[in-house]
């Protein structure tokens, strides 16, 4: 008798490289991968990627159905999934054509995929996940001044591949009237939409001097720069909270990937996934340990531990300790503190700035 074929989950920040690991992982072990990412572009919510299931994989399916015009694949996803229909524009064919295909290859309607995943409570770690017996969960994990160098980056390139032409284009044809009415609503569907809430002055600025627009721009480009780093703290804390910190039977193991460092990806991230993962297939125990929160008693060299005040992996005992006198650790303990007595006394302080480079 074959073990059933391991569902495999790849959990990790916008920018962190899961597609890239999905596709080596479902390409090296023929599997198929089902991608669900947030209603923000490139999926800021932690992706759930299928990437070894037991069902024939069907690549093409994408491409057949973005084949079809807009208004059949809209009316198909509607009849399946409205609520997912309803956050999504009919013109917007790559992700109506998407929401389609999750559904069709893994049978639920992607917005309760999607739910299930983001909701930061109520509901059980990644629901649908867990209905398989054994899911192999993978974490890739960057240090975050590394990782938010990359979301900054991303952005400049999104803005670089016509982000702002692509907002303006929507902007006019669908929003004018609401503005005429003032009743735009930016929390509700195509409007989550990364860019839109952050570019809303600059979209309709179009009779301010050009310089008024040039700050406007810039303003709206370090907003969405911001919102993206404070998306990706999310996400994280999102892992940390599902997963490590309520150890337990129904919970389980987290096995962290540093992708901190791309050019050693190879090495750290790609080889050490396939090796848990041939693991996972044979029914043994990898040899790797996954991931502990910090008050994990087991001693040792190998053991990983998630410092949730700095968002960094530690691998090691003396590591940990060595990392609880640093400086950068230092410093949060210090801002946290500081965070706290401000707190008492005034509204929630924004931690997610001017973390200092790791020394
Ligand atoms: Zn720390």
């Amino acid at each position: 008798m074959s073990l059933p074929r391991p569902l495999v989950v790849i959990l990790g920040a916008t920018g962190c490289g899961k597609s890239r690991l999905a596709l080596e992982l479902g390409r090296r072990f023929t599997g198929e991968i089902v991608s669900a990412d947030s209603m923000q572009e490139g999926g800021i919510c932690s992706a759930i990627d299928r990437s070894v299931g037991s069902r024939t994989s069907s690549p093409n399916r994408k491409e057949e159905l973005e084949k079809l015009d807009c208004q059949e694949l809209y009316k198909r996803l509607a009849e399946v999934d409205p609520a997912m229909a309803e956050k999504l524009h009919p013109h917007d064919k790559r992700k109506v054509a998407r929401s389609l295909q999750v559904y069709e290859e893994v049978g639920v309607p992607h917005s309760k995929l999607l739910l299930q995943q983001c909701q930061e409570e109520g509901g059980g770690p990644l629901g649908g996940a867990l209905r398989f017996p054994r899911p192999c969960i993978l974490w890739l994990h960057a240090d975050l001044p590394v990782l938010d160098k990359r979301l900054d980056l991303r952005v400049d390139n999104m803005l670089a591949a016509g982000l702002l032409e692509e907002l303006n284009g929507f902007h006019t044809l669908y929003n004018q009237q609401k503005i005429a009415e003032n009743s735009q609503d930016y929390q509700h569907g195509v409007f989550q939409s990364i860019g839109f809430k952050e570019f809303h002055e600059y979209l309709t600025s179009n009779n301010s001097c050009s310089e008024t627009r040039e700050k406007l721009l810039t303003q709206g480009i370090a907003a969405l720069k911001q919102v993206t780093k404070r998306y990706a703290r999310k996400q994280n804390k999102w892992v940390r909270n599902r997963f490590l910190k309520r150890p337990g039977p129904n919970v389980p193991p987290v096995y962290g990937l540093d992708v901190t460092d791309v050019s050693q990806w190879d090495e750290g991230v790609l080889q050490p996934a396939v090796r848990i993962l041939e693991s996972f297939l044979k029914g043994e125990e990898p040899a790797v340990q996954p991931l502990t929160m910090e008050y994990d008693q087991y001693e040792g060299k190998r053991n990983r531990r998630v410092c949730e005040l700095c968002d960094k992996i530690i691998l090691g005992d003396r590591e940990w300790k060595a990392h609880l006198k640093s400086k950068n650790h230092q410093y949060h303990l210090k801002r946290k503190k500081k965070a706290e007595t401000h707190f008492s006394t005034q509204s929630s302080p924004d931690t997610s700035e001017n973390i200092p480079q790791d020394s």
